[in-house]
């Protein structure tokens, strides 16, 4: 038991947040090379052209410069165990990052300091903000010229509508940062000048505010800014609040420069400090704390391929609680079967190694022979409990997919129908088209993309994607439980009528009008917009 503690006390596993191209890569690729898990930092110049951050590992992410899968990250910092998970920022799959936010305790929010909240960030925050989980900032880019600091706060104030209390507050000018006063130490730290640009560790001196030797090497000017800011924040600013925060109410808000290195340790240090250890969650038989002595975690994520010289599959666990081993018999609830875990995976990146056990907030890669769905529950044999289900998205982009090559049919379908249980996208067949064509539905337009890039990649396969004219998907039901057949649907021709793969009715509209109007002349039918049962 007091191992079991010790090791949750260690634990810390949040995921990074921002709109595309804050930094969310830079900052994790800096964390990691403090953490000392890399020795050189990659220093992502231009994105587009030689994009290879550690936290990238599928060929279309280098191609497109952009994070398609959320990855796992795990090192050691002061005696803290991390657990990153990366989240892709493209709009197109916030589906999968929604499911990742499920897997953590806190969040790090990444605003790039010239432009302020963008519209990936606030999506992403609303996530966060349901789940009532910590939001730590990072506000980046303060090498550069930036928004002022005061401005930012009150931004995150207006635009997210949570307060903001700044940890540490930027010394210098607009454009020429060159050191933060940390307000909970009140120190001043100045940093050397940035000569590896970004690879390693930058130098920096510590004083306190008392030390007058080293404050007159400081501008007066900047000096005297320093403290009038400080005086405002004191006086008129937010105060600390533990509960406040722990809820997701008020936003310890850091400062720095992730390609510069400037703020990062700092930034590292107060939030392992600050950050919660893996937290209770709620299950069917109530909540699960993770000291509980017998073990439990859910899938979040499945993913096949992940290295194409094995075709591989994998489904990835959050630990909720207990402590895991390898080759553990556990109790998989959905499936109604005891099974045992071998081969756990744990990641690096591209890294990969088999583990021999793991605790509460870690992550760990399973071997899936395809037994596992997203939300899935595993736990020990003794318990029988299962964990709250995750959102599901309606789908708003349909497709018509087929295979280019009919004698590639069984190919196409083993493909298709595996990147539909990692969660990828949702497959739905029309009656009287057999298995030639599926229709693919997405919530963005990119996941067609990935699709077909993945398909072609993987399964070897050539596809022909017909874009459908419809916005809206409803599972059908009728009132008194009948079967729900197009005969039984005035107005069915008005749409597509469909099956999803558990063969419940689902009818796809081209927009809100076309629903209005089947709901008003179908008045015993009931129209859900995610799957009625699971
Ligand atoms: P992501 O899309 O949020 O993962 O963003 P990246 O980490 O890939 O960064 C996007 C771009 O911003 C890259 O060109 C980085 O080199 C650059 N960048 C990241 N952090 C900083 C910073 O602190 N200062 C400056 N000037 N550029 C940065």
């Amino acid at each position: 038991m007091e191992q079991l503690q010790n090791e949750i006390k260690k634990r810390r596993t949040f995921a990074i947040i921002s709109h595309p191209d804050a930094g969310k890569t830079t900052l994790t690729e800096k964390l990691l090379l403090y953490g000392g898990a890399i020795h050189l930092a990659g220093s992502i110049k231009s994105r587009k052209a030689q994009r290879h951050a550690v936290s990238d590992w599928m060929e279309i992410e280098k191609q497109r410069g952009i994070s398609v899968t959320s990855s796992v990250l795990q090192f050691d910092y002061a005696g803290c165990r991390i657990n990153i998970l990366d989240t892709p920022g493209h709009q197109d799959f916030s589906e999968d990052t929604y499911r990742t936010l499920m897997a953590v305790d806190s969040a790090v929010m990444v605003i790039d300091a010239a432009k302020g909240i963008e519209t990936q960030t606030k999506k992403l925050f609303k996530v966060c903000k349901q789940r009532n989980i910590p939001i730590f900032t990072f506000v980046n880019k303060l090498d550069r010229f930036g928004k002022a600091p005061l401005d930012l706060m009150t931004e995150i104030e207006n635009v997210l509508g949570i307060r903001a209390y700044p940890m540490n507050w930027p010394i210098g000018i607009d454009g020429q940062y060159h050191g933060v006063y940390d307000r909970r130490k009140k120190h001043i730290e100045l940093f050397a000048a940035d000569d590896s640009h970004g690879q390693k560790e930058r130098a920096s001196v510590v004083f306190s505010m008392n030390d007058k030797d080293a404050i007159a090497q400081i501008d007066n000017d900047v000096y005297q800014t320093l403290l009038g800011d400080i005086d405002l924040l004191d006086t008129a600013g937010e105060e600390w609040n533990d509960e406040k925060i722990s809820h997701g109410e008020l936003t310890p808000m850091f400062f720095g420069s992730a390609m510069t290195n400037f703020g990062v340790q700092n930034f590292l240090e107060e939030y392992l400090r600050l950050a919660p250890q893996p937290q209770p969650h709620e299950s069917t038989e109530g909540i699960v704390m993770p000291d509980d002595e017998k073990f439990s975690a859910f899938v979040f994520k499945i993913q096949a391929n992940m290295n194409p010289a094995h075709h591989d599959r994998l489904a990835f666990i959050r630990i909720c609680s207990g402590k895991f081993e390898r080759n553990m018999q556990v109790f998989h609830i959905q499936e109604n079967k005891i099974i045992k875990l071998s081969q756990p995976q744990q990641f690096l990146a591209q890294d990969r190694q088999i583990i021999d056990d793991a605790y509460p907030g870690d992550i760990v890669g399973l071997f899936d022979p395809g037994i596992f769905g997203i939300g899935d529950t595993i736990c020990d044999t003794k318990n029988k409990f299962k964990f709250a289900d995750f959102p599901v998205f309606p789908p708003e982009r349909f497709a018509r997919v087929e295979a280019k090559d009919t004698m590639k049919r069984k190919q196409f379908i083993k493909g298709i129908t595996q990147l539909t249980q990692e969660g990828a996208v949702q497959l739905f067949e029309q009656p009287g088209t057999g298995m030639e064509s599926y229709i693919v539905g997405t919530v963005g337009q990119l996941q067609f993309e990935v699709l077909e890039y993945r398909l072609k990649n993987e399964y070897n396969v050539d596809i022909v994607i017909t874009m459908q004219p419809f916005e809206v998907a409803r599972w059908l039901e009728f009132n008194d439980g009948k079967e729900v057949v197009p005969e039984s649907l005035r107005g069915a021709d008005r749409g597509m009528f469909v099956y999803d793969m558990k063969n419940r009715p689902v009818l796809l509209l081209n927009n809100e009008w076309s629903l209005g109007w089947i709901s008003d002349n179908n008045p015993d039918i009931v129209l859900h917009n995610v799957p009625p049962d699971k």
